[in-house]
This record gives structure tokens, C-alpha cells and sequence, in this order.
């Protein structure tokens, strides 16, 4: 299609991609940043049909500013596992002012909303972890605005916690610490704060920019002060959004319930949501037939930064999907259809295998930032290995680290960087099954080495041929 539309042979593509460490075969689809690169090279103009003509794409058109008016901030809880980010939530929703005079029952729709004593509004994604923090950004779905990052003050800093940090920083997300279990005789804060800056994040005590909080999820101390913060976080964020356009929002969680068909629940991120409406949701169509909030009560519309579960569509979307109301059902199906597509598409995408390919592609994005994930067999590995891919940093490019730990490459390292399309290098470890499998599925470069020099010359064989020959 591609050779055709620039009268060119098929094979000389294939061969071109080839060159490029894509294995490709001539009726196998190829992803945009791919495609721009190969018409370049065969020294054609590219002009872009936008996917908007067809789809409506979220990112495409933006409100205008007079339209814009404050919404609540969405925020995530992560942390180490048994640190009490459950706890945490249970106790934050407690602090609804709304909930009980409501009288409605308290539904885990895998989002809440809860009404502060000022009046303000907060929602929290009642999903915790970072797996589904990640998975949500790698399928495009930026909702979190907020991260509190839970840490037990008689624990301190574990795995986990460690992970947290730096999903948040690979997606750019302001995070407040809540040190947690304050109750405890136990509890260290000090050593907290005092081991966060190892990570580089400096809270304010330690004279830095991260707010933090002492909280103790089990006897609701330090909640309002936990609550004042994240309000103050939003205010700096600035979040706003057009509650007057056709909805948009994405999927938080969705079911195929017994009785009620496909259930999704949606955060409406922007637009209003109302029952009656027709849209569509991943490669899905609907019309709205009911609306049910967090409290189970059946309600006519949802603004944005309000979760809803939605009822009414023809099957069961994604996590992480987008829902965007259309006008007409003809339009839903055809949207619907277009994007069926697209996810076909992605599933079988060949994106590039080897560094050099990878580094064009970055090219494309001017992005002079080599993201890389480490693991290591020693924390001495780890660290020899951390060290010389910073030394061999310049001025016109960097070597950015989204994650470094000991131990197999696991799950989360291949969410993570596939995220944020980076390799993962191995240094005397290999993958889980798991792990080998999503990487496969998510196309995401593993790299083994077993000599530091190896793994060093190869990035720095990259690094040039990304700045081209005159560098
Ligand atoms: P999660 O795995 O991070 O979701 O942690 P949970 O919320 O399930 O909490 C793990 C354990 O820590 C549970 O036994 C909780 O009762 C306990 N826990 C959570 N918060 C606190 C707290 O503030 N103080 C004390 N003493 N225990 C807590």
C-alpha cells in the first residue's frame, strides 16, 4: 500500500526495512514513525491523512481557553506491597462529606469520588499499584493527574516503593509521599525521607519541592492534611477542562456482567456524559443507557474527573480505551470500525528491533533521550553499569535510566519500558515467562550482556548514528 501510493516496488521496501533491522514481509502493516522514515529515505514528501478525519483522537482538538473551567485532580496511590495503600484509600473515602447523607452504598467501580469539607472534589483510581498505572499510559491513557506514594514509616523503602518512583517520573507526574503506619512505636519517618533522597526525590523538610505527609491509614490520622495537600498539588497543576462539548474519557475497568451485559466505568475527562448518548468506546459503539456513580445511584450525567459506570454497549473495551460521543449511530460504527482496525494494526505492528533503527525513530521525535531499563545480577553490576552508560552521556544526547534494580527481568520492567519504548538490558539475568511473553507481545527490545563493555560500545554505536555524521 505504502510502495504503491509512492509508486515504488514492494521489495525495495522490504529491503530498505531490512536494512533497517526490520524483518518485515510486504503485506505486514508498519507503525507511522516507521513509515515517515522510509518515505523520507526514498526522498518522497509526506503529507498526513490525520487519523481525525476518521477517528476522533483525543489529543487532536484542543478547547478553547474561555471554555475551560476547573475540574477535580485524579489521583493514584502506589507504594510497596502491605504498606497500606488499600487502607489508605478505605480511610480517604471515609472522609466523603457527601457519601452518607446520600445514603447510597459504597460500589467499587475501580474509581471514587469523594467531596472534602471545603467543598472541592477528589478522585481516586481505587486500582492501586503501578502495573496498572503503567499499563494505563502505555495504552495512551494519561488520567492520573496526582501520585501519592505510600510508604510505611516502620518499613522505609522496599522494591516496590522504589518501582513506584520511577513509573511516576517516567510519565511526569508530581508525586506527595504519605508515610504511613505513623502509629506504630516503630515508625522511623526520618529514615524515610532521609533514603527518598537516594532516588531524588527531596521532600520539603529536606528543603526540596515534594510535599509529605505522616498519616497513619488505620487510625485516620493526618487524612486532612493528606487531603489539603493533594488540593494544593491541583491547584498548581491548574486542571481544567470543557464540561461543555460531547464527552470524552477513558476506561478505568470494565466487565461483562450476568445480568447487566458489558459494564464499563469511565472517567469522563472531558464534555459532559449524559444517558441518551451515542459514542464509542475502544472499537465498541453504544448508546448510554444508564449511568450508576461510585455510590450506586443511577445519575443523568457526569461531568469531568468523574468516574461512572456505563451501561449500553454492543461488548466489553479495554482498560485504558477511549470513549468519545458522536452524533449518530452510522458515525459510532464507522468510528468503531476504523479503530477495530487500528487495534489489529497494533497487535501486529513491526516496530524496529535493533538500537540503530530505534535511535531513527527517535530521531523522528527529536527526542535526544535514550530511555533504557537495567537489571543486574549484583547491586556492583547494577551500579558499574549505571555509572558508565552516564559516562558515555553527551552534551547532544542522554542515556535516561527509567528504572535500575537487581534481579530477572519481571512484568513490570516490560510495562515500563514498553511505555516508554525503551530496550531493557539484561546483565547476566534473563526474563520470566511472564515477562518474555508481554515483551514479545509488546515488541519491546531485550538486550543480554554479559560484559559491560559490550553492552557500552553497542549504546554508543547507536548514540552516533543517532546524531548522524556531521556530530
Ligand atoms: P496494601 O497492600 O498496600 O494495599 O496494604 P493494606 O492496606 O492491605 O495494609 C497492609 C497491612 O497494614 C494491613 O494489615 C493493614 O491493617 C495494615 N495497616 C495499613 N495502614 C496501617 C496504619 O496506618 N497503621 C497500622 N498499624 N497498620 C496499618
Amino acid at each position: 500500500e505504502l510502495a504503491n501510493r509512492m509508486a515504488e516496488r514492494g521489495a525495495d521496501l522490504v529491503k530498505a526495512l531490512f536494512k533497517m533491522g526490520m524483518p518485515v514481509t510486504v503485506n505486514q502493516p508498519i507503525d507511522q514513525d516507521t513509515a515517515e522514515l522510509l518515505v523520507t529515505e526514498f526522498g518522497h514528501n509526506i503529507k498526513r491523512v490525520s487519523d481525525s478525519d476518521v477517528d476522533i483522537d483525543a489529543s487532536e482538538d484542543v478547547d478553547a481557553t474561555e471554555t475551560l473551567l476547573p475540574r477535580p485532580p485524579v489521583v493514584t496511590i502506589m507504594g510497596h506491597v502491605d504498606h497500606g495503600k488499600t487502607s489508605l484509600l478505605d480511610a480517604l473515602r471515609g472522609t466523603d462529606v457527601v457519601a452518607g447523607e446520600a445514603g447510597g452504598i459504597t460500589q467499587h467501580i475501580g474509581a471514587y469520588q469523594v467531596t472534602v469539607k471545603s467543598g472541592e472534589k477528589i478522585t481516586f483510581l481505587d486500582t492501586p499499584g503501578h502495573e496498572a498505572f503503567t499499563e494505563m499510559r502505555q495504552r495512551g491513557a494519561n488520567v492520573t493527574d496526582i501520585v501519592v506514594l505510600v510508604v510505611a514509616a516502620d518499613d522505609g523503602l522496599r522494591p516496590q516503593t522504589i518501582e513506584a518512583i520511577n513509573h511516576t517520573k517516567a510519565a511526569g507526574v508530581p508525586m506527595i509521599v504519605a508515610i504511613n503506619k505513623m502509629d506504630k512505636p516503630e515508625a522511623n519517618p526520618k529514615k524515610v525521607r532521609e533514603d527518598l533522597l537516594q532516588y531524588e526525590v527531596i521532600v520539603e523538610e529536606m528543603s526540596g519541592d515534594v510535599q509529605d505527609v505522616e498519616v497513619s491509614a488505620m487510625k485516620r490520622t493526618g487524612l486532612d492534611d493528606l487531603i489539603e495537600k493533594i488540593l494544593l498539588q491541583a491547584e498548581l497543576l491548574d486542571l481544567k477542562a470543557n464540561p461543555d462539548r460531547a464527552a470524552e474519557g477513558n476506561v478505568i475497568e470494565a466487565k461483562l456482567d450476568k445480568g447487566r451485559g458489558p459494564v464499563a466505568t469511565v472517567l469522563v475527562r472531558r464534555g459532559t456524559l449524559r444517558v441518551g448518548d451515542i459514542f464509542v468506546i475502544g472499537a465498541e459503539s453504544g448508546k448510554v443507557r444508564a449511568l450508576i456513580d461510585d455510590k450506586g445511584r443511577s445519575v443523568k450525567e457526569a461531568q469531568p474527573s468523574t468516574p461512572v459506570e456505563v451501561l449500553g454497549m454492543s461488548g466489553t473495551p479495554g482498560a485504558g480505551d477511549q470513549l468519545s460521543v458522536v452524533e449518530n449511530e452510522s458515525r459510532a460504527r464507522e468510528v468503531a470500525a476504523y479503530r477495530a482496525g487500528v487495534i489489529q494494526q497494533k497487535r501486529t505492528t513491526a516496530t524496529p528491533a535493533n538500537l540503530e533503527s530505534m535511535f531513527s525513530a527517535l530521531r523522528e521525535r527529536q527526542a535526544m533521550e535514550y530511555p533504557v531499563v537495567v537489571k543486574a545480577d549484583t547491586q556492583g553490576s547494577v551500579e558499574a553499569i549505571v555509572g558508565a552508560l552516564n559516562k558515555i552521556s553527551t552534551d547532544d544526547i542522554k542515556v535516561r535510566i527509567l528504572h535500575s534494580g537487581v534481579g530477572g527481568i519481571t512484568e513490570s520492567d516490560v510495562v515500563l519500558a514498553s511505555a516508554s519504548r525503551a530496550p531493557i538490558i539484561g546483565f547476566n539475568v534473563r526474563p520470566n515467562a511472564k515477562a518474555r511473553e508481554i515483551a514479545h507481545q509488546d515488541k519491546v527490545a531485550l538486550k543480554y550482556y554479559d560484559v559491560i563493555y559490550h553492552l557500552t560500545d553497542e549504546i554508543r554505536a547507536g548514540m552516533a548514528g543517532q546524531l548522524g555524521p556531521e556530530a
